[in-house]
Formats: C-alpha cells, structure tokens, sequence
C-alpha cells in the first residue's frame, strides 16, 4: 500500500506546486543568517526582526522533531506580516515537511462537522516519511511491445522483456513505463535501468547495436535480442506523504481521486484508526518515520470555544502538529460564550501558548516590502512614485498600497509610459478606494443606498 500510495502522492504534489503571483509570492524563506538572527532584508523579508528571530527558534526545533505539541500566536494589527512569516516558515522548512494553512472561518461547511475538518487539517500537518527498498533492474533490451489503440485515443499497453542467459522476464507496461520508454527512445540493445517502485525507466547507453524491425509509426516497435545477463540492485527510495493523504487514499467511499478535487467529505473513524496501526507497525519495522509538520491558523478568533477544546485535546497527543494561530483582535468575545479573553482565545490555550507580536513598519521597511512588491509585479516606478506610494501606504494600508502596484502599472501602460509615475499613481489612488474612504463614501451617501 505504501508505495501505491506515495506514487499517487507524488502526482498530486507536482499539480500544486505550479506557482502564481500572490500576495506572498516574494517570500522565499525566513532571512535568517546560520546562527538565526534575521537580515534586515532578505529571502523577501524586510524588518519583523524580532518576530521573525522568535519563527527562527520555532524552525530550529521543527527541524530537530522537537516541536509536536506546542502552539505560538502571532498577535499583531493587520498587514504586519503575520501570514507572510508564517509562509516564510513553510518555505523555510523545504518540501518534505507539511504545512497547512487555513482561515479560522474555513471550518464552518455543510459538508464537514467543525472537529472534521480540524483533525484534517492536523492530519494534513502530519508526514510520514516512508521508507521503501526498491528493486532497481538493470538490463539490455531484448523486446519492447507497445500496442497503441487503433482510433489514436485511449490506453497504451505494451509488453517489455527483458532476457538474460538464464531466463526471460517479462514485464506488462503501465502508462508511465511506457510514457518513461518513449521519452528516453529506448531502442534494442540499449542498457536501461527499471525502479519497479516508480516504473521509471531511464536508458544508460548502448552496449551494441541491432536494432531490427524498429517500426517508424510506432504501431508495434519491437527491439530484438540482447544476450548480457539483468542485473538487479536495490535501493532506498523515500517518500513523504502527509497522514490525510493517507486516509483518504485508503478511504474505500472517496479514493485518491478526491485529492484532486480537494471534495475529500468526512473520512471514518475506522478508516483512521486503521491507518494509525499501520503506520505505528511501519515505524516500529524502521519503515516509516514521522515529521510533524506545520498548521498555520489565520483569524483565529472565528473558531468556537468547541474547537478551542478540541485543538486543546489535540494538541496533548504525541503526534500533534505545531500549531500557529494568528489574529488582529484584542480582547474580544470567544465565539460561543458570552465570555471576553485577550484574542478571542480561552485562558486555558493561551496559557500554553508562545505568543509572538509583530509591529507596524515605519517607512523605510514599507518603503522596501513595496519594492520587493514591484518587482516581482514586474513593474517599473520611478522614485518619486515609490515615495508617494510609501506614503499611501502609512496613511491607508500596506495591502492597498500593493492593490495600486498593479492598478498604478496598467495605468502607466495604457499612456504607454516606460514607468510607474506621481500621476499614475494619483490616478489609481482616485479610482480605487482604500477601506477609510469607502466607510466614508458610505456615510456620506447612506442615504441613497437605503430605500
Ligand atoms: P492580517 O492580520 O490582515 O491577516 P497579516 O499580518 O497576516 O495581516 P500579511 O498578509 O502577512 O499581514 O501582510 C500583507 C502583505 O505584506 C503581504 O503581501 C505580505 O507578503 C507582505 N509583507 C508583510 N510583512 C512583510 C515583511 N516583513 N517582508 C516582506 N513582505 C511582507
């Protein structure tokens, strides 16, 4: 089952990793120098010094496997930085260790109870790094059968055999075998190499030539013949998959399809609890090995006092993720009680919390996220523009400032101007409102908008 499913997982990996600008495109790490004190500016992180040395301390003992368990806060007012160093931290810890990251309102569906969708979520920060012995065959090419589908559309099935002076093997094609044979242009008497675990074939060299009956339009290519022996290695190949990838996986009423369409629904308890045994019985083997990853939970303060003692409860088993929460609020009511608490979070959760503030940027650190900001937009201001824009940015917010990166660009593009300037971003400024004036547009109009 293992290597089925991390073969699948592997798929589903790449389809996610295609990278868009976002809002926290520009981020590459943490910035962090070897003895994690934080650059000034680097990886596309500007200031947050001393939060971003606190994240630090967090990826050192992440890496270390000393985390699971522990929760941190990172309080602050909107826009200074809370998400972009919690990304800096996923970023940081490279691919192999999950992180999840959610909006404290993305628990409430109609599909998912609250505790559902937060044990996926836990399950998601969860990796299992599985240790498989692959055969790696190596061998000459004796016979090579691909049957393409007469209309041209369809399954491709095909037959490779391998012979050595003692016997002949013969191996049935999957798609990507041979998908793996037609890239590499395998033809007779070709060395190649087979990891049965992947079905990834990779071509060697030539040891000698005959290619025969190689058939051009690739109807049936055969290759022939080739007496030197197969040789068969083995080799470790690790995967890493995350513990709900497993669990839907093996979830008989979902299927790993599901994890394409993200509709993976309600998984059951049995289905878990088997997966749990399984992977316990992989580790004590030496098969698998466990990486608690990262669960970043932004605007905490929309979760319920039933999920504060869920991820409470949560938090105490030996294979908790680490969990970081973020939020903008002070004191404020904890959603389903009529109590207040500092964040919207109970006492009790608090109290176990490492709590990290970040604050405001002054001008020059607004100044340089903005131009990191521009050039990963690709868009080219002039200083002036960057001075005003800084300024728009203190007085509003550094969000809308980076709204009128873009707006300001297409502006400056249509006058056909080779850069961002003053009046473009004036422009943009009078067209695109910030939050300030549009609460202040609705009052003066409120009138109009009542009937
Ligand atoms: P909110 O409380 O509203 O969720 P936040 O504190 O999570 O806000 P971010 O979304 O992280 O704020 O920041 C707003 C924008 O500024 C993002 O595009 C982010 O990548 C960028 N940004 C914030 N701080 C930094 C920084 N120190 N270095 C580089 N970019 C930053």
């Amino acid at each position: 089952m293992a290597s089925a499913a991390a073969a699948k997982i592997a798929e589903v990996r790449e389809t996610t990793r295609v990278e868009r600008i976002g809002a926290h495109s520009h981020i590459r790490g943490l910035g962090l120098d070897e003895s994690l004190e934080a650059r000034h500016v680097s990886q596309g992180m500007v200031g947050q010094v001393s939060a971003r040395r606190a994240i630090g301390i967090v990826l050192k003992m992440v890496r270390e496997g000393r985390i699971a368990g522990r929760a941190v806060l990172l309080a602050g007012q909107p826009g200074t930085g809370k998400t972009a160093i919690a990304t800096a931290l996923a970023a940081a810890l490279g691919q192999d260790t999950p992180f999840t990251s959610m909006a404290g309102s993305e628990i409430y569906s109609l599909e998912m109870s609250k505790t559902e969708a937060l044990t996926q979520a836990i399950r998601k920060s969860i990796g299992v790094r599985i240790k498989e012995e692959s055969e790696i065959i190596e061998g000459e090419v004796v016979e090579v059968q691909i049957e393409r589908p007469a209309t041209g559309v369809g399954t491709k099935v095909g037959k490779l055999i391998l012979k050595t002076t003692e016997m002949e093997t013969v191996y049935d094609l999957g798609g990507k075998m041979i998908d793996s044979l037609l890239k590499e242009k395998v033809q007779s008497g070709d060395v190649i190499t087979i990891d049965k675990a992947t079905g990834k074939i990779s071509r060697l060299g030539r040891s000698f030539a005959r290619a025969r009956d190689y058939d051009a339009t690739g109807q049936q290519t055969r290759f022939v013949q080739c007496p030197e022996g197969e040789l068969q290695k083995r080799k470790e190949v690790v995967h890493t998959v995350t513990l709900h990838e497993i669990d839907v996986i093996n979830s008989r009423t979902h299927g790993f399809l599901a994890l394409f369409s993200g509709d993976t629904g309600e998984i059951k308890p049995e289905v878990r609890e088997q997966i749990n045994g399984k992977v316990a019985e992989w580790r004590e083997e030496g098969k698998a090995e466990m990486i608690p990853g990262v669960l970043f939970i932004d605007e905490v303060h929309m979760l319920d006092i039933e999920c504060f003692s869920f991820l409470n409860r949560a938090l105490e088993n030996e294979m908790a993720p680490i969990v970081i929460m973020a939020t903008n609020r002070g004191i404020t009511r904890i959603r389903g009680t009529n109590y207040k608490s500092p964040h919207g979070i109970p006492l009790d959760l608090l109290d176990r919390m490492i709590i990290v503030p970040t604050a405001p940027y002054d001008e020059k650190e607004l100044r340089e996220i903005l131009s990191i900001r521009c050039e990963e937009e690709d868009c080219q201001m002039s200083d002036n523009a960057l001075t005003v824009l800084t300024r728009i940015s203190k007085e509003t917010s550094l969000r809308y400032g980076m709204q009128l990166i873009m707006t300001s660009s297409l502006i400056a593009r249509k006058r056909k101007a080779p850069e961002v300037d003053v009046e473009d971003i004036k422009r943009a400024y009078q067209l695109f409102f910030d939050e300030g004036r549009s609460v202040q547009f609705l009052k003066e109009y409120q009138q109009e908008f009542m009937f």
